[in-house]
């Protein structure tokens, strides 16, 4: 584990320093004690970890063509699909802060692309939780009379 170390502020590698100092490339401080970086996951991992709800989803929409009970599948579909922005931003906020150096992480291009992935999980959440709440509000106050 002590060759994969890096720094947690600017990812360069610590290989071959001392347990405890101060990082030749930024000059921060870094001990063992410190949050470290890990590397990467390999892809398929990534793509599972942020895709699963998406599988989940094309299965309950894929098995009511071939004779699955429309009703049955409703929920957990729309489970899947209320997952997947959700289950999407806390996976990739969670890899980002493992793996990839702070500095890179909250600046530049990499800060811009975080923020318009966090507005459109939010935004995705929103559109599906809409019928949610419609049916709350409808099983509170009734529903209307068209
Ligand atoms: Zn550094």
């Amino acid at each position: 584990m002590t060759a994969d170390r890096r720094c947690y502020q600017c990812g360069y590698a610590l290989r071959g320093l001392a347990t405890t100092g101060r990082c030749p490339e930024c000059g921060a401080d870094y001990d063992p004690g410190n949050r470290q970086l890990e590397p990467w996951p390999p892809p398929l991992t990534v793509c599972v970890r942020i895709g699963w709800p998406l599988i989940g989803l094309a299965f309950c929409v894929g098995v009511i063509p071939f004779g699955g009970d429309g009703d049955f599948f409703i929920f957990p579909g729309y489970a899947f699909l209320l997952a997947a922005p959700i289950n999407g931003y806390f996976q990739v906020r969670s890899m980002l802060k493992r793996h990839m150096p702070e500095r890179r992480r909250t600046t530049g291009f990499v800060a811009f692309l975080r923020g318009l992935g966090t507005l459109v999980c939010v935004l995705a959440a929103l559109l599906f939780l809409l019928p949610l709440i419609l049916l709350g509000t409808c099983l509170v106050f009734g529903f209307p009379n068209f």
